[in-house]
């Protein structure tokens, strides 16, 4: 039985790790992505032209929904991840508890202003 690692954040980050594994070592995880937002993996640096109308969403992706299904990889959007209890090797989302062995953290970061 492969060893569940699960990537929190679907982002840019998290992203190329699961990419990176795909490529190197493909047999060695049962993968699972957990993203808050509810669509597949897309290049944040492009919302710009997005909002600005002179790109649509779709020329933003990186990862298609096939792309996860192709390389065996379980996505679950539109979830948050809630606590995570290092301890019992858990986590809870607004939908469920998942159990893993290995754990990314790739939610980004927020900028902290100065006072
Ligand atoms: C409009 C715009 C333009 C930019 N331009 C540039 C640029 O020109 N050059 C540059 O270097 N950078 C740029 N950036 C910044 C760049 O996009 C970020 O540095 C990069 O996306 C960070 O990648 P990340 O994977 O760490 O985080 P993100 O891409 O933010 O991914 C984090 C992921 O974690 C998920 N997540 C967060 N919390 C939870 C939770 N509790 N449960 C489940 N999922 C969660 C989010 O939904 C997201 O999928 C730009 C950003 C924006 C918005």
């Amino acid at each position: 039985m492969k060893p569940h690692l699960v990537v929190a954040g679907n982002g840019m980050a998290g992203m190329r790790v699961v990419e990176t594994l795909c490529r190197l070592v493909p047999d060695n995880f049962h993968i699972t992505v957990i993203g808050r937002e509810p669509r597949e993996n897309y290049n944040r640096i492009l919302l710009s032209p997005v909002l600005g109308g002179e790109k649509t969403f779709d020329q933003t992706v990186l990862h298609p929904r096939e792309w996860y299904r192709d390389h065996h990889v379980r996505l679950l959007t539109d979830e948050t991840i809630t606590s995570i209890d290092a301890g019992r090797r858990t986590l809870m989302t607004s939908a469920r508890e998942l159990s893993w062995q290995q754990l990314v953290l790739a939610t980004g970061a927020r900028p902290v202003p100065d006072r």
